[in-house]
């Protein structure tokens, strides 16, 4: 266990040992959702960034020392996180940026960053000896925790989702053989339900943002950004976001190493929402507190990011506001444009929410949000794989020829190849 974590309040000044809550404050209910700290001066002493540099862990479990666990506690099997940053010169050059980056979050076991939420939840429920765990999701979290529960025989998993999420995500929960339940509403209402149930049944939630070990587990794609990069932190990260949970941990591992002395600055962070889901776009334009926030219709076709009440809003908030960072909104014409754009620029390949990364860095070039001389990375959240349909309405073309070499002539020479 990295010495003294104890849990603190977003929104007001409650603490509490480790042990003492599962989810959020008692006193500031689901909005007060909790930050892991640390004794940053005790870790300090301990530690070094060359020692975690030289480890030859190759996934997330390199960080151990930095997460809250027990130095010798088990974790799922599956290879987490390590995921590469591929240099992209031929992004920065289109968007006259400096340098830019790729993190491909989609090489996750799963294929999505949620893996590295649900490993550490994960690993948090087999040192508690825990049966059952549960979430609910628009698709990703719930693929990531069923992966990674099949992985581990003594937990059983049940899934809350919408009947309507992607059937590729779908098919991952029943062929990982989680229980799932399909939803007849939306992801809030499946939500709610998984929260219920849970309290009734004794099980572990591993919902977005009230379980703190979600964000704590997304901190590990900021550690690794600023050790792929020696170290140093790019001027702008640019993320989609649903509920607010992946940005806000980012956040808390860039704001651990800086207490930590291992990096000098942490970057701006800027949170892309779709047009039709942009609850915390417009709380932040509005300059509104958590607290006052509504829930409004969702509905965009990146399902990964539809969200009418943001579960990681006041963490997603602060995140933005203490990095000097800000909010866009892109349309679903610009995310589906994405799709074929960050794939043909730097060979990754992107679910419609992950996509938007891009589309929002190349919103944010264009308003002047990211200045010239600046460096960004764009962390694409998911694979492209995770909805066929939706990839395949991005692009058109394929040349349908029969099966004869003079055919195949004919159609290169007709389509100007040959
Ligand atoms: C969950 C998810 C997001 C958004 O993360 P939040 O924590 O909900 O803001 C973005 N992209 C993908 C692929 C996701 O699965
Ligand atoms: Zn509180």
């Amino acid at each position: 266990m990295a010495d003294l974590a104890e849990l603190r309040c977003v929104i007001g000044d409650c603490r509490f040992g480790i042990d003492e809550v599962d989810y959020t404050c008692p006193e500031h209910g689901e909005l007060g959702t909790f930050d892991i700290l640390y004794d940053y001066d005790g870790l300090r002493a301990q530690l070094d960034r060359d020692a975690i540099s030289a480890s030859s862990i190759a996934n997330c479990w390199r960080y151990k020392p930095l997460l809250p666990l027990a130095p010798d506690a088990a974790v799922p099997p599956l290879a987490v996180g390590w995921t590469p940053l591929y240099d992209a010169p031929r992004i920065a050059r289109k968007l006259g940026l400096r340098q830019v980056w790729v993190k491909d979050e989609g090489l996750n076991p799963t294929g999505s960053l949620k893996d590295r939420a649900s490993a550490l939840v994960l690993a948090r429920a087999l040192e508690r000896g825990i049966k059952t765990v549960s979430a609910a999701s628009t698709g990703n979290a719930a693929a990531a925790l069923a992966g990674l529960g099949a992985s581990l025989p003594e937990i059983d998993i049940v899934i809350f989702v919408p009947a309507d999420a992607p059937p590729a995500k779908i098919a991952q929960l029943l062929v990982y053989g989680a229980e799932v339940l399909l939803v007849e509403g939306s992801y809030d209402e499946a939500f709610d339900l998984c929260m219920e149930t849970c309290a009734a049944q004794g099980w572990y939630s591993r919902n977005t943002g009230v379980n703190p070990f979600t964000t704590e587990g997304k901190k590990t794609a900021a550690l690794e950004i600023a050790e792929q990069l020696t170290w140093r932190a790019p001027d702008v990260v640019a993320v989609s976001v649903g509920d607010g949970s992946i940005i806000s941990g980012l956040y808390k591992g860039f704001y651990d190493l800086q207490r930590l002395g291992w990096i000098d600055s942490i970057p701006r962070l800027i949170g892309i929402q779709a047009e039709g889901s942009a609850v915390l776009a417009s709380a932040f334009h509005k300059g509104l507190a958590a607290q006052d926030i509504r829930p409004e219709p969702a509905s965009t076709i990146a399902d990964s990011i539809a969200s009418s009440l943001p579960r990681d809003r006041a963490k997603a908030l602060r995140a933005l506001r203490r990095t000097g960072g800000t909010f866009l909104t892109v349309a679903d014409a610009e995310i589906q444009a994405a799709i074929p754009e960050l794939a043909q620029l730097s060979g990754v390949f992107a679910e419609p929410a992950a996509a938007a990364a891009y589309a929002g860095l190349k919103a944010a070039a264009r308003a002047g949000v990211i200045e010239p001389g600046e460096s960004a990375c764009i962390l694409s959240t998911g694979n492209g794989l995770k909805d066929v349909a939706r990839a395949r309405k991005s692009v058109k073309g394929g040349i349908r020829v029969a099966a004869d070499f003079h055919a195949v002539a004919n159609a290169l020479g007709s389509a100007g190849l040959i």
